[in-house]
């Protein structure tokens, strides 16, 4: 049996590019900037740029003792640039304006008192070009703004639209099917019977994917060999990527493998030396790449997280995300000789360290305690005694 580095180095080493595509930049969150750095189209800001409401002035002017500066005009956002026609004089600023001509300071409304159209200064603590971002001080024209193999998030979105980027090319979406197995699974909007269970596995991975902007075709096998065969070989055709739990365990009607196999699906392991998750099958076709969990929701929740994920990431050009760790806040044992996934609780120290507080269920089906969790920290498998104060790696899904 392999370890869950082999695993991982396996997944990984099977990562798929697809090809690139144009989005509108609306629909770019959570995909990979490709092809291009994006530079800025102009000088951010565009022009000195008046940062509060108040009065412009020339602050010789203010240096030399004036303190009262009679109101020429109003220069507002969105109008052309005013100019200060008698240096003596001030005019009034709107936040996000043009500095007019002729001024080099803003006084904000705070510090003034009108009256009359005269603004009096009643602040000694004024400094030349206070309230004023300068043109280009946060990037000059042909700035890269954002480097090529970025992951846009939210923050990116912004950036595009202030450059007029209308349409970005990004890292292709996998065409990707998730499929539950077992005929004791009804639907959700279903009544079970007394034998019978709700689908949920395959809704979580949906959930998942649809963080990554993947929108998964869901699809069904029953435990019979010859019509897993048939849906299977239609998958191969039409998907990059198959995430499948159940069925690829022990049991009598477990029948994944063997069809996987029969259908000329290259198996890279199955069986990993992990709790839950052992009975984890991988492999792979020239056009596809096929993930098959074991069917024990928790199973299969890990298995998405730390080996789903990483994948998707490399196989949109992304780095993998470095370790983070969380200090064990328990005294924990595990015997077995497996690499043991942790449920736990996360919260924070009064000394600023991660505390990871074992959330302790039924085992690899108790789904309800996932709700509990914030993280699976990864407890080596090399050992079996783990005490309160030591760090171990974490994977967050939360
Ligand atoms: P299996 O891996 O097929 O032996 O299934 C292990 C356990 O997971 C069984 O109790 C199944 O009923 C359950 N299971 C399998 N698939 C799903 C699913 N999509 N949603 C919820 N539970 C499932
Ligand atoms: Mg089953």
């Amino acid at each position: 049996m392999i370890t869950v580095e082999e695993a991982t180095q396996i997944v990984i080493e099977n990562s798929r590019f697809v090809p690139d595509e144009m989005v509108p930049f609306q629909k770019a969150v959570g995909r990979v900037l490709q092809a291009e750095d994006i530079m800025a189209d102009r000088d951010f800001p565009p022009f000195d740029r008046v940062s509060m409401d108040g009065i412009a002035i020339k602050f010789e002017r203010f240096e030399n003792g004036q303190r009262k500066f009679s109101i020429e005009k109003t220069q507002a956002a969105g109008a052309p640039q005013l100019a200060l026609e008698d240096e003596a004089c001030c005019i009034e600023v709107m936040t996000g304006a043009m500095l007019p001509q002729g001024t080099d300071t803003v006084i904000r409304y705070e510090d003034l008192s009108i009256h009359d159209s005269i603004a009096g200064v009643e602040t000694e603590r004024v400094e030349a070009r206070q309230n004023v971002h300068r043109r280009g001080s946060d990037r000059r024209e042909m700035d890269v703004i954002l480097e090529r193999g970025a992951l846009l998030s939210s923050a990116e979105i912004g950036v595009l639209a202030t450059i007029g980027c209308t349409e970005v090319r990004v890292s292709g979406l996998h065409r990707a099917c998730i499929l539950s197995s077992g005929d004791e699974l009804v639907e959700v909007h279903e009544t079970p019977l007394p034998h019978q269970i709700r689908k949920s596995n395959v809704h979580v991975m949906a959930a998942v994917l649809g963080t990554w902007g993947l929108n998964a075709d869901l699809l069904h096998l029953p435990d019979d060999p010859t019509a897993i065969e048939t849906t299977l070989r239609d998958c191969l055709k039409n998907y990059d990527v198959l995430l499948m739990s159940g069925g690829v365990s022990m049991g009598k009607f477990d029948h994944l493998p063997e069809v996987l196999e029969k259908i000329g699906v290259r198996k890279w392991f199955h069986k990993v030396s992990q709790r839950p998750g052992k009975p984890f099958w991988f492999g792979s076709t020239n056009s596809t790449v096929i993930f098959a969990f074991p069917g024990n929701p928790v199973s299969s929740f890990m298995c998405l997280h730390r080996y789903f994920q990483p994948w998707l990431r490399a196989s949109r050009g992304l780095q993998p995300i470095e370790n983070q760790y969380a200090v064990l806040a328990e005294d924990y044992f595990f015997k077995p000789d497996l690499t043991y996934f942790l449920q736990v609780e996360l919260t924070n120290s009064p000394d600023g360290r991660l505390l990871a507080k074992p959330v302790t269920g039924q085992g690899s089906g108790d789904l309800a305690n996932l709700v509990d969790s914030d993280a699976f920290m990864e407890l080596p498998l090399e050992r079996q005694e783990f005490k309160a104060g030591e760090a171990f790696p974490i994977w967050r899904f939360r």
